[in-house]
């Protein structure tokens, strides 16, 4: 086994990233996939909402692994690993990573720290997710770098237009002079209103501009009261509302994410053929 890593990225706050990095890391452990969440954001968003409401009192956190490996020490096998009930592990974070942050500017590899980490445990999983914070900063390079694959939550009630073409040019220079691996899995609309037009307008516009080069995800995240409860209750959609559309949206989402990969691996096996 050799996890395919997939970072959950847009620089804008609120989007839906922890979000879909919970529920699509629990769908994924569903179908019987082995999955480790990375909460690389300083806010601790996933942390919490993965059942750990005070992430400042944990003791060893994505900024302890990050700094083991800064320091070229090695880390103990599993150490800071917690577990999720519905079945994912996940490595936590807190306010320390943005310290952290700040030390990897004037580091070596500054760029390849989260990925030299996660190589240590890339044989345990069949799928790392990365949620990344809001901004384009040293950590979400770090992400990009790691990453296989993006995905890219958008909210569908606001035109995304000018902090996509950042967010793809960072993709871009990550890719050539970093990942050349990178690949864009897609664009996912998220907090979809179906009483209005406003999504269908979203994703066609979004289809016209990048439509050729980055696929918009058949899979819709619908906008309900039901997903904002979760990250208090430390529970995912399956479990808080299974019968509802987001749970429904992700278990498509999921499902879309799986045969993606399916026919990356058969394109790739009939290229070396
Ligand atoms: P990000 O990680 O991009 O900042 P979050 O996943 O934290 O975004 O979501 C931002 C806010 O929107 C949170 O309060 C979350 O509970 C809420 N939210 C996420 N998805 C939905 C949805 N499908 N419907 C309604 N609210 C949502
Ligand atoms: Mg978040």
């Amino acid at each position: 086994m050799s996890a395919q890593i997939i970072a959950i990225a847009n620089q804008k706050g609120g989007v839906g990233k922890t979000t879909t990095c919970t529920n699509l890391g629990i769908g994924l452990a569903r179908e019987g996939k082995k999955v480790l969440l990375v909460d690389a954001d300083p806010q601790g968003s996933l942390t919490i909402s993965l059942g750990y409401p005070q992430p400042d009192k944990l003791p060893f956190t994505l900024s302890e692994a990050m700094g083991h490996i800064l320091m070229d020490e090695p880390i103990p096998q599993g150490e800071g690993i917690l577990h999720h009930p519905e079945g994912v592990d996940f490595i936590p974070a807190n306010i320390q990573l943005s310290g952290m942050e700040v030390s990897l500017v004037n580091a070596m590899s500054r760029e390849s720290i989260l990925r030299q980490y996660l190589e240590t445990m890339k044989e345990q999983y069949s799928h790392i997710l990365i949620d990344c914070q809001p901004s384009l900063g040293m950590l979400t390079v770090n992400a990009l770098a790691a990453a296989d694959r993006i995905i890219i939550p958008v909210q569908a009630e606001y035109l995304p237009a000018k902090g996509l073409e950042q967010l793809l040019s960072t993709i871009g220079k990550v890719k050539r002079q970093l990942n050349p691996k990178l690949q864009v899995d897609g664009i996912l609309l998220t907090m979809v209103d179906n009483r209005t037009n406003f999504a269908k307008e979203i994703a066609a516009l979004l289809r016209d501009t990048y439509g050729n080069n980055i696929r918009v995800f058949c899979s819709e995240i619908p906008h309900s009261v039901r997903a904002k409860e979760i990250s208090v209750e430390g529970k995912s959609i399956f479990v808080h509302d299974p019968n509802g559309r987001v749970a429904e949206g992700y278990r498509n989402l999921t499902k879309e994410v799986l045969s993606l990969e399916k026919q990356r691996e058969k394109h790739s096996a009939d290229l070396s053929r």
